[in-house]
């Protein structure tokens, strides 16, 4: 055994179907009593049913990657209404703006989670201001309290769900060579993936299963350290604007080819997981099964841009188990770009 740091979490979690009928009583552990309820616009409904158990107003105004300028109007809202808490539900951009406001404020805030992106469980906060995305880490940025319900999943649509939770198994895979992994993390991460394996073919009837395994693969995400995947898909999100969770589906196989050679370990707990022959080769076979995207092509990304990204993705060294070489990160850039299946 190595030795190791392990430190826990302070999110309590709340799990199972049904238990959104718990927001009002977890709102007002909180101290809340006048909370800023936030949703996408696409979830507006959602947000108002909320209002109705817990009190509070509504915005509905979330947008991917936090920008600064709706942070502001939201924060207006706050003030104005003199607001003691927030309670976001939805995917990564409605947690993202529930956290943008705490970092500012330290108001407490609820997370209730529709996708499996995972940011609820994370003190890590992505903002963009002026066309730059700025990334933090803060105690204050940490969510109080999650709740997980399933059944507010009813209505991901199946391609969303598939490529959500990918981008859930991401964090996993890439906690389990983490610089900073530990034994702990290591047996969530395993637990995770295979969580969502077995659950993400099943569609709606497995989204509960799903759900469990995304809490483990967030747990994952803000314990420890990401390295090659996370670096690429920032790359491709915030210099090609291609989006989130696919951008992690499609890039997921080929930065496991990459860093299978550095760690044997940790392939093989993904194998183990998966219940498959390779690691990499199997995270795209599921990916596959699962009617997901495979090439970066069909996300729209120009294929005189992947010079630039490979540039950028080894421009700044950081931790990860293969050594960054910028031939081998081009050719990895460019079997995602057509989506060739890994050898290995
Ligand atoms: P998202 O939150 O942008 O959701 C995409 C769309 O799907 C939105 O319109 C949303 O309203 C809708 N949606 C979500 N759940 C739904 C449901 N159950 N039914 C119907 N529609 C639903 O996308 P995402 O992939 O969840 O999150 C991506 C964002 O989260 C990115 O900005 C990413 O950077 C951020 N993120 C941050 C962290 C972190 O730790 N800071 C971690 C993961 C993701």
């Amino acid at each position: 055994m190595n030795p190791f740091i392990y430190t826990a979490l302070p999110t309590r979690v709340i799990f199972g179907r049904g238990k959104i009928s718990e927001v009002a009583t977890e709102a007002m552990r909180l101290g809340m009593k006048h909370p800023l309820v936030i949703t996408t616009k696409h979830q507006a409904s959602s947000g108002l049913a909320i209002i109705k158990k817990s009190g509070g107003v509504a915005f509905a105004g979330a947008a991917m990657h936090t920008p600064s300028n709706v942070t502001e109007e939201a924060l207006a809202i706050v003030s104005a209404e003199g607001c003691d808490g927030t309670i976001a539900l939805g995917g990564g951009s409605s947690t993202g703006l529930g956290k943008a406001i705490a970092l500012r404020t330290d108001l407490p805030q609820l997370v209730i989670p529709t996708s499996y992106a995972g940011s609820e469980m994370t003190n890590i906060l992505g903002e963009t201001a002026d066309g730059a995305k700025t990334t933090k880490r803060d105690s204050k940025i940490q969510p109080e309290s999650v709740i997980y319900d399933a059944d507010l999943l009813d209505t991901l649509p199946d391609n969303f769900a598939a490529t959500s939770g990918m981008n859930a198994i991401a964090h996993a895979v890439e906690g389990l060579y983490a610089v900073d992994g530990n034994p702990i993390i290591s047996l969530m991460a395993e637990e995770g993936i295979r969580a969502l394996a077995t659950a993400l073919p099943k569609g709606k009837a497995g989204h509960n299963e799903a759900l469990y395994g995304a809490w483990l693969c967030a747990t994952v995400l803000g314990s420890v350290s990401m390295a090659l995947h996370h670096k690429l898909c920032h790359v491709l999100g915030g210099s090609f604007n291609l989006p989130h969770a696919e951008t992690h589906t499609v890039i997921l196989p080929h930065a496991t080819a990459y860093n299978s050679v550095g760690s044997p370990n940790a392939m093989g707990r993904v194998i183990r997981a998966l219940g498959s022959k390779t690691a990499a080769a199997g995270l795209y076979d599921l990916a596959q099964k699962l009617g997901a995207p495979l090439t970066l092509k069909e996300l729209g990304m120009p294929e005189d841009g992947l010079d630039k990204a490979a540039d950028i993705a080894v421009a700044n060294p950081y931790p990860n188990p293969r050594v960054l070489k910028h031939a081998a990160i081009r050719q990895l850039l460019d079997d995602a770009y057509h989506g060739r299946r890994p050898q290995h």
